[in-house]
């Protein structure tokens, strides 16, 4: 009697066991891989983004298309999906062919990667370009991870103004001063040099007047050019607040 009823406890057990076992298998294997094939080196998105979304995941994208506000506009990078976002994202799509429906998903997500590089930088231009001063953005008026990540913001919008100029190279002659470096060469006491969110321009094949008066539609606050004084010779652009001025370009 013993040894049956242990033998039957023996098989109950067995068989919870055994049901126990196979549920959890059954759940997690139909489990599709969720992330897209695309992922390099920078950032992978890990969800479709669209109005209403907040988190550094909209923060990420913000900085992808901030040279997309609109004429005289900024974008705000604070990981809120709004209207302005939503307009952001649809000029950047309508400048690459794709479905322009305000919602980044799988295609604008692929033209994202197939533009930036492992150290989120965008294709056509590199941290050392905006920064010929010293190797570790020290010495400015914010934090050096502040003006780093400024002119990543400030790369991003160059790389829409070169795409909506035709791709043709924009050269970067600087970008971030330290406090030395800026006094060395004479500039503003309060220059967004300084931040890290300024660059300055050679003419390149646009030619200078062409540079500053397209910096207006893609985000930048300052674009500062030839008949400005001490702007004859290079066009500066910056995050700042409204100060545009080219009056040899009729600006
Ligand atoms: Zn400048």
């Amino acid at each position: 009697m013993r040894s049956r009823l242990a033998g039957v406890a023996v098989a109950l057990v067995a068989g919870a066991a055994a049901t126990s076992f196979v549920a959890p298998v059954a759940v997690s294997a139909p489990a599709p891989a969720a992330q897209s094939s695309a992922a390099d080196g920078c950032y992978t998105w890990g969800r479709t983004l669209s109005r209403g979304a907040s988190g550094d995941d909209v923060r990420n994208l913000q900085i992808r298309v901030a040279g997309y506000p609109g004429r005289g506009a900024r974008l705000a990078i604070d990981g809120q999906y709004g209207p302005a976002t939503e307009a952001a994202v649809t000029r950047f799509q309508r400048a690459y062919g794709l479905a322009a429906d305000g919602i980044a998903g799988e295609a604008t997500f692929a033209k994202l990667y197939a533009l930036q590089e492992s150290d989120c930088s965008p294709a056509n231009f590199d941290f050392s370009e905006l920064n010929n001063c010293n190797a570790d953005w020290s010495g400015g008026k914010t934090s050096a991870a502040g003006a780093k990540a400024n002119a990543l913001v400030t790369m991003w919008k160059l790389q829409a103004m070169r795409h909506a100029m035709g791709d043709a190279p924009i050269v970067v002659n600087g970008g971030f001063r330290s406090v030395s470096c800026n006094d060395a060469v004479g500039g503003a006491p309060n220059s967004r040099h300084l931040y890290g969110d300024a660059a300055d321009l050679a003419a390149g094949s646009q030619g200078f007047c062409a540079l500053v008066l397209q910096a207006r539609d893609h985000g930048f606050g300052e674009a500062l050019g030839p008949g400005y004084p001490g702007h004859d010779d290079h066009v500066h652009v910056a995050g700042g607040g409204d100060v545009w001025s080219a009056p040899d370009c009729g600006m």
